[in-house]
């Protein structure tokens, strides 16, 4: 069996993010960029997939520009066999990527394809519902467990007051959440090693998709400064600024 994880290079999470001068975007110069964390999740699902000897390739899928190659490079030292990374410079929308991942997979015929369940820069959460809609295969999201059998798939789901069980048939998309597993460091022998794993390079013109942005961004700006807060001596004192200063009860 044939996996596909999708790995995005994002702002790393424990940098403070910071709109560009011309509010436009986040500032990404000069910032520290990492693997999106719900995607090492899936890079992890995949390798434990690998281990138990369920899968037999695990194949590590970027899109974005040249340095997306580190990313790629990262899932190879986790423990991903090969990578593919569609080269651009533009800055992707969620359906570019589902396009993009369609081509792939049309290509390489996976069984299943993991991706993580959003991506902390644009938190669209969009990308693993539209790539299963354009192949039309069965889609598990937010899942927190994953069990395998014959040709199905059991995608334990973190839903609103709950757990739900879809019984999925392959080939299908699974979408990652916080609590399906604990990725792994990367051991220095296997960074090595990644060094002479195989990343392949296309780009959308190759593939024949048109990528060009379908929304414009009107504005990027900071949350407005919160204010400091007051002590108030008592019950009567705080009902009182309730109802006469924030005019909420
Ligand atoms: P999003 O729909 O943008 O929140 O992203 C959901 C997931 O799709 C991410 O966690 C990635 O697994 C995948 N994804 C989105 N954009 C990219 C990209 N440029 N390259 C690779 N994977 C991506």
């Amino acid at each position: 069996m044939k996996v596909l994880v999708a790995v995005k290079r994002v702002v790393d999470y424990n940098v403070k993010i910071r709109v560009n001068s011309n509010q436009t975007a986040v500032e990404t110069a000069n910032v520290k960029m990492s693997m999106n964390p719900f995607d090492e999740i899936a890079v992890e699902e995949g390798i434990r997939l690998k281990e138990a000897g369920t899968a037999s390739e695990l194949i590590a899928f970027s899109v974005g520009p040249k340095q997306s190659q580190e990313t790629i490079r990262t899932a190879l030292a986790m423990g991903a066999d090969r990578g593919i990374l569609v080269e651009t410079d533009i800055i992707v929308e969620p359906l570019a990527v589902a396009k993009c991942l369609k081509a792939i997979v049309e290509k390489e015929n996976p069984d299943l394809v993991i991706v993580g369940k959003q991506a902390i820069d644009d938190d669209s959460n969009q990308t693993g519902q539209m790539l299963a809609a354009l192949l039309g295969w069965s889609q598990g999201t937010f899942a927190s467990k994953l069990i395998l059998s014959d040709g199905s798939i059991k995608v334990t789901r973190e839903v609103d007051g709950g757990l739900e069980t879809v019984d999925l048939k392959m080939p299908a998309v699974v979408t990652t959440d916080l609590r399906l597993n604990e990725p792994r460091y990367a051991s220095l022998p296997n960074i090595m090693k990644a060094k002479k794993k195989t990343i392949d390079v296309t780009n959308p013109e190759e593939l024949g998709i048109d990528i060009s942005p379908r929304l414009t961004v009107l504005k990027v700006e900071e949350p407005a400064k919160r204010l400091a807060g007051v002590m108030v001596e008592d019950v009567v004192q705080l009902v009182d600024k309730l109802r006469n200063e924030a005019k909420v009860i």
